[in-house]
């Protein structure tokens, strides 16, 4: 018998759940060869991206080696980024891996072809910036690590610059026209002078979630000494075009969130759209010029360009279009899910692009690769909505729960949200390591925090 080679490409948060429990189940037999393909040597889970770009999260503790994982699981990891795709004969193309720049001269790895009798797309999605003019070129988005660790060393940077200036000797005629001490003081204060001004475009979970981080960001800064005030000095805005934040979430979530980031002092602007974004400003349609140190876009999702090129059929946002069995529409042989999947919901639309779909469709693909290899009819994917949580980071926590067993859905916030929330990681964390490790890893991770900045200084 020949061996079926599995191909999944995308380590994310469905993807390597994924190539971890087929390895699991078959990666010690010679049957079935599981590969994973990435562009990154390394996974973190998404969700975590703005912990990381507030500087809450050190990123080397929860980051996972694709080797190691897939020596732990008996699965093969090809690095490189997914370029194309031959249906007929089977194969993708990955893009040669080029070196760091202290990694020696040539690529890494060749541009080649990899073959599959099964092909998994995991992708995820990117940003999508609307074609809102100077979105692209002066805005950081939170799609990978790399952007999250920019958005952090801008932020300690906009925060250094803003206190060097309010420190700055106070220039020769103001100090002359009427000395030092009430001139400094006005010059202090004047508007705009020592002010660091975040402007988040989108309030998604993502935005609102990373609002509330950078509150607690800056109240830490100012624990380690640094001499801006925290509320005052710190400017966090949040603009959406729709007339509430959270959008997509029962209103009484979005109340309650909207009511908790007022008392963290984050301005909101509802109803109003980015027309444009300079290098230091941000212009709406309704005419107001915000000023921005940093602008962070969070509005909205597209998947991965190249799903557009590979003749596979696509909704407007690049998603692969798939049947409940999760295959694609164009090609049996083909399944996608998570972000980069257009999967229908009966009643409700399309299954959400969050971790919890991509997580319950990595589990139901277990079981239709199964089918698939035993020759059985696959079975039909159904989305079981649990409810979505906001994190507002050490203040809170606001969602709510559905399901069967509570009957509907139940709003709830405070510890107990903030506990439902974090057990979402840990669910994740299980799926790739098993319960006892994951248990383990919280327990280090606490102990860890002992010993380290709240806030990643350096
Ligand atoms: C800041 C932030 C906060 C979020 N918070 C929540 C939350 O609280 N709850 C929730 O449910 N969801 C949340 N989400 C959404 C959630 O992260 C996604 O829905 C989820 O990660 C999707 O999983 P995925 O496996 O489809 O894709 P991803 O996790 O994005 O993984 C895609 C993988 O594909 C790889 N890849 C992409 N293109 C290629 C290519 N061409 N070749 C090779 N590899 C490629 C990438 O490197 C990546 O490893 C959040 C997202 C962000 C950005």
């Amino acid at each position: 018998m020949s061996v079926h080679r599995i191909v999944v490409v995308g380590g994310g948060a469905g993807g390597l759940e994924l190539v971890t429990r087929l390895g699991d189940k078959y990666g010690r037999g010679k049957d079935v060869q599981i590969t994973l393909v990435d562009r990154s040597m390394s996974h973190i889970w998404k969700p975590l991206l703005h912990e990381v770009a507030a500087g809450v999260m050190d990123t080397a503790t929860h980051q996972l080696s694709y080797v190691a994982q897939a020596n732990w699981h008996h699965f093969e990891f090809a690095a490189g980024e997914m370029i194309g795709l031959d249906r007929a004969a089977k194969t993708i193309r990955l893009a040669a891996v080029p070196a760091a720049a202290d990694e020696g001269e040539g690529d890494l790895l060749p541009e080649r072809t990899l073959p599959y009798d099964t092909l998994v797309l995991a992708m995820g999605s990117t940003t999508n910036f609307f074609g809102v003019p100077g979105a692209q070129e002066n805005t950081i988005a939170l799609d990978t690590v790399e952007q999250a660790e920019r958005f952090r060393r801008r932020l300690m940077a906009a925060c250094v610059r803003a206190q060097n200036e309010a420190e700055a000797p106070v220039p020769q005629a103001a100090a002359q026209d009427g000395g030092d001490g009430g001139q400094r003081a006005a010059l202090l204060s004047a508007p705009g002078r020592r002010k660091v001004n975040l402007v988040i475009v989108g309030a998604g979970a993502t935005g609102v979630e990373l609002s509330a981080e950078l509150r607690n960001t800056a109240e830490v800064l100012r624990s380690y000494g640094l001499k801006l005030d925290p509320r005052k000095d710190v400017g966090i805005t949040i603009i959406e075009s729709s007339p509430r934040i959270l959008k997509a979430l029962p209103e009484r979530v979005s109340g309650a969130v909207a009511g908790l980031l007022g008392k963290l002092d984050v301005d909101i602007l509802c109803g109003d759209s980015v027309a444009e974004v300079r290098k230091n400003e941000v212009t709406t349609t309704g005419g107001k010029v915000l000023p921005a140190d940093i602008t962070v876009w969070s509005a909205g999702i597209t998947a991965p360009a190249v799903l557009g090129t590979l003749g596979l059929a696509v909704n407007r946002l690049n998603q692969i279009e798939v049947l409940p069995t999760l295959q694609s529409k164009t090609d049996p042989d083909i399944f996608a899910f998570g972000d980069c999947a257009s999967c229908e919901w009966p009643e409700h639309g399309f299954v959400p692009p969050r971790a919890q779909a991509a997580h319950q469709q990595a589990s139901f693909l277990v079981k239709a690769i199964d089918a698939r290899l035993k020759g059985q009819s696959l079975p039909a994917f159904t989305y079981r909505d649990f409810g979505s949580l906001v994190s507002l980071g050490k203040f809170s926590a606001v969602g709510n729960l559905m399901g069967g067993l509570i009957g509907g859905s139940m709003f709830i916030e405070g510890l107990f949200a903030r506990v439902m929330y974090t057990s979402l990681y840990r669910m994740h964390v299980a799926a790739l390591h098993g319960v006892w490790r994951m248990m383990l890893d919280t327990v280090a991770n606490r102990l860890r925090r002992s010993t380290v900045p709240r806030v990643k200084l350096h």
